[in-house]
């Protein structure tokens, strides 16, 4: 999603647009691949421009399909965000040291010419949505690190006698205390 700056009127510029699920991949191109997936992206943006400073203030809501990190069955992730930008011509150094970073929520960033990319900062504020650790359900079992059953679909005989030895330890503590 382009804009160009000259395109924006004083009042500002509204845009609610639907990227769909090829989006990622235009993104990346022949770079490479994204280690997720994302349903259509639903993105509401309100674009300002102040002499060269542009002001994004906007939403984004989509799924992220990721692999979870215990069962490897694919998480989804719903994403509900919001995020602000400002940003400035990419070879204006000086202003750049005059930027104020106080506001933590707000993102700075560069944009070249006359034209402001949305989509590095939209992918930017997905990427920022994925927890460390990815999870399909908050108590998702995981996988049986003996057998590799998927514990979430059924169960496997190794853990009870996991839990055998473990009594079988405790047994034998209290025989010698
Ligand atoms: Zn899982
Ligand atoms: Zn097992």
């Amino acid at each position: 999603m382009k804009i160009n700056i000259n395109n924006i009127p004083e009042e500002g510029l509204d845009i609610q647009t639907t990227k769909d699920r090829n989006w990622l991949q235009s993104i990346f191109g022949d770079v490479g691949e994204s280690d997720f997936t994302l349903d259509e992206i639903h993105i509401t943006c309100n674009i300002r421009k102040l002499q060269q400073s542009v002001f994004l203030n906007g939403a984004i809501e989509t799924v992220i399909h990721m692999t979870c990190s215990r069962c490897l069955e694919t998480a989804m992730l719903p994403v509900s965000a919001s995020f602000r930008y400002t940003l400035v011509p990419a070879k204006a150094e000086e202003s750049r040291e005059e930027i104020e970073l106080s506001e933590e929520d707000l993102e700075y960033g560069y944009y070249e010419g006359e034209i402001v990319d949305c989509d590095p900062l939209i992918y930017e504020q997905i990427v920022l949505q994925i927890p460390i650790k990815v999870l399909c359900m908050e108590d998702c079992r995981g996988l049986c690190p003996d057998c590799g059953t998927n514990l979430n679909l059924e169960a496997c005989n190794c853990a009870s006698d996991r839990v055998d030895e473990r009594l079988a330890v405790l047994k034998k503590l209290k025989l010698t205390s």
